[in-house]
């Protein structure tokens, strides 16, 4: 109750106050900000994947902006060498805008990555983007491997999501989702959805997929070892996955068990607009901010 009743109060909190919040979760507003970010997580021993903030573009223009931002991106972690791919939000490239707009833009960018042989993640957002999100994947696949996408443990559909896309063996990134979805269509009981994501995995292992495990639950990383030691399976057929700030115990504790770590690096002018947008969709998280908060101040 009071998770929530602070988070709808976000969107009139003063700038400086959510970006107290806010601050360990994003590298900083400039693409200088995540290199230096990106380096200390290499220094850590894990790797990363670049953000560009932004989402729900009104423009043409907005879009195109934020293609040209990618590529400087990819650019830098080429010359910098950074172990680090590029995840970005259909969205952000003008899925509501147009759909085939929207696709050209992506595929300029997987286009632009191959060249630096280098991934691009489509980010999962809110059901409305669930299935065009799956259809551009499923076009960048005829074309091209250095792609993924994501899917959600909550939804109720992933598992059939699932099945039509293991014949094309996808790159995923499994992640219980952040969005507020209707019970009709995700499940709202925190147990099944944990339960949901170790059936994914075990179904992704045993086709052979690759697989980004994105979560700070300790119930589902062990899930996850638990699966890794009884397949068997390769360290070059999976990654844990996390977010910038949260639980960083957790990752040391995955990397120094030999596991490969990615962090989602987010950076850029839209913080703001990012930062309420995710504290407000899930007001668990606006408490374990709130604890943190303290946690660091005693
Ligand atoms: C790399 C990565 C990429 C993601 N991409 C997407 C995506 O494309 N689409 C999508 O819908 N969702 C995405 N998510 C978000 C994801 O769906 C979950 O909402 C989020 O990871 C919390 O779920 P959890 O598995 O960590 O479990 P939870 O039970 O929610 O969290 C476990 C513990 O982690 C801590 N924690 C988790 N998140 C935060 C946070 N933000 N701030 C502070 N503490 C936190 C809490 O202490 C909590 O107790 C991504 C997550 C990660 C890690």
């Amino acid at each position: 109750m009071l998770n929530k009743a602070i988070s709808y109060t976000l969107p009139v909190v003063p700038k400086p106050i959510v970006g107290f919040f806010a601050k360990d979760y994003i590298a900083g507003e400039r693409l200088d900000d995540a290199v230096r970010t990106v380096k200390e997580i290499m220094d850590e021993g894990g790797c990363a994947t670049i953000d560009v903030l932004g989402e729900e573009i009104t423009s043409e223009e907005q879009a195109l902006h934020a293609v040209e931002i990618y590529k400087q991106v990819l650019q830098r972690i080429n010359s910098e060498k950074l172990d680090s791919n590029i995840s970005l939000k259909p969205t952000h490239l003008g899925l509501k805008l147009n759909k085939d707009f929207c696709y050209n833009n992506i595929r300029e960018l997987v286009t632009f990555a191959r060249n630096y042989n280098n991934f691009v993640r489509i980010d999962m957002e809110d059901h409305t983007a669930t299935s065009d999100t799956l259809n551009i994947y499923l076009r960048l696949r005829e074309e091209f491997d250095n792609v993924g996408t994501v899917l959600q443990a909550y939804l109720r559909r992933t598992v059939t999501d699932i099945n039509k896309l293991i014949p094309i063996r996808p790159n995923l990134r499994i992640c219980k989702g952040i969005y507020r979805e209707p019970y009709q269509l995700a499940y709202h009981d925190r147990e099944i959805i944990v339960q949901n994501f170790g059936y994914i995995l075990e179904k992704l292992f045993l086709n052979n997929c690759y697989i980004g495990i994105a979560t700070h639950d300790e119930k589902v990383v062990w899930e996850a070892l638990r699966l890794i030691d009884k397949y068997n399976i390769q360290s070059n057929r999976y990654e844990f996955q996390m977010l910038l700030g949260v639980m960083p115990e957790l990752r040391r504790v995955i990397i120094k068990a030999g596991h490969k770590l990615r962090v989602y690096v987010p950076f850029g002018a839209e913080w703001f607009k990012y930062s309420t947008r995710r504290l407000k969709e899930n007001p668990h998280i606006v408490g374990d901010i709130i604890q943190g908060m303290f946690r660091k101040k005693r």
